[in-house]
Formats: structure tokens, C-alpha cells, sequence
């Protein structure tokens, strides 16, 4: 018996946010998953978390999907109809994954160790929700690609300027000048 526990986070509409998973077997947990989302609302992270829960089953499966949320719940399981295009969407897609992967679907709001395990996807959304800001805001390295971080040079020749410099420091030395102090 599969239960999966899920979580959803963003903090506007639209704005970056996250996912997070935890499967159960038998009440044990065997995988976990998150996901970051560059721009979604806060009712549609709870329902994209949702549908990557039915991806993450195994077909032909009865598995109950434990989620925090109310709407989410009432969305999932027909009691409300949602008016967002991009909720009708996601439901659209929950609807198809139910069934072409086989599944029966039971989404409620506790399961075996419920505190423990939905904590932990809600953790799980919430760091998705930062990575997906950060790198929402920052710009790629010109030199490999990776993401920046803003940082003051303390010495040399740019001593005191702002520089988007690249997380890869020192491997990478990637770097584009925001202020250059004056001498
Ligand atoms: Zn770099």
C-alpha cells in the first residue's frame, strides 16, 4: 500500500516555488523527490505535487495521496472546479496520469505517521521554493553556465566592487561587475 505524502509551496501568484514528495511503502518511507517551479501560485504547486505523486507509483496501484491543503483535496477529488486556467490544466493532467497509468486515487488529509512525513515534503517544497528564487534572480555564469551569487571583492584590483561571482568559486572564476568602487 502506497502512501504519498505532498506538498506545494510558493509565496505569489505568480512567483518561483516548489514541490515536495515523500512515498511511503507499509508506512515506511522509500523515496523522496522535490522539484522547483520558476513561476506557479501556491494552488498549483499543491496540485503539480499531486500529479508528480502519480507519476512516482507504480501502475496499477490503489495509492492515497495525503496533502495539507483543503482545496487541493477538494479540486482532486471533483468537489470544486477550479476557474484558473492553470489549475483546469494541472487537473487536466492529474485526470489523465489517474487513468492511463491505472490508479485508483484516495487524497485525504492524514496517513500512517501524517506529522512526520508531510512535514518533510513541506520542507522539501519550501528549500525547491528557494533554489528556484535564487535562481530565478541570479544570471549564468559566463563562464560555465552555473548560477551566481552577489559577493564584494576584498582584494586586487576590483577591491570593494559588487560582482555577480560564480557559485563555483574558486574552481570557476567567473564573474560580471555590478559596481566598481572608486578609488
Ligand atoms: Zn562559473
Amino acid at each position: 500500500m502506497y502512501t504519498v505524502f505532498v506538498a506545494g509551496h510558493a509565496t505569489g501568484h505568480p512567483s518561483p516555488g516548489g514541490y515536495g514528495i515523500v512515498l511511503t511503502l507499509r508506512g515506511m518511507p522509500t523515496w523522496e523527490q522535490d522539484g522547483l517551479l520558476a513561476s506557479t501560485s501556491p494552488h498549483e504547486a499543491g496540485l503539480i505535487a499531486v500529479r508528480e505523486a502519480l507519476r512516482a507509483v507504480p501502475e496499477r496501484t490503489q495509492p492515497e495521496i495525503v496533502t495539507g491543503s483543503r482545496l487541493v483535496r477538494r479540486l482532486v477529488g471533483g468537489e470544486q472546479h477550479p476557474r484558473k486556467p492553470e489549475l483546469v490544466q494541472v487537473l487536466r493532467e492529474i485526470r489523465d496520469l489517474t487513468r492511463l497509468r491505472r490508479l485508483q486515487v484516495r487524497v485525504t488529509q492524514t496517513g500512517p505517521g501524517t506529522m512526520e512525513h508531510l512535514a518533510r515534503a513541506q520542507t522539501l517544497a519550501e528549500t525547491a521554493t528557494a533554489r528556484a528564487r535564487r535562481s530565478a534572480n541570479s544570471p549564468a555564469c559566463p563562464k560555465c553556465g552555473d548560477r551566481m551569487s552577489v559577493k564584494e571583492v576584498r582584494s586586487g584590483r576590483h577591491r570593494g566592487s559588487r560582482i555577480w561571482g560564480c557559485t563555483n568559486f574558486p574552481d570557476c572564476q567567473g564573474m560580471i561587475l555590478l559596481y566598481e568602487a572608486q578609488d
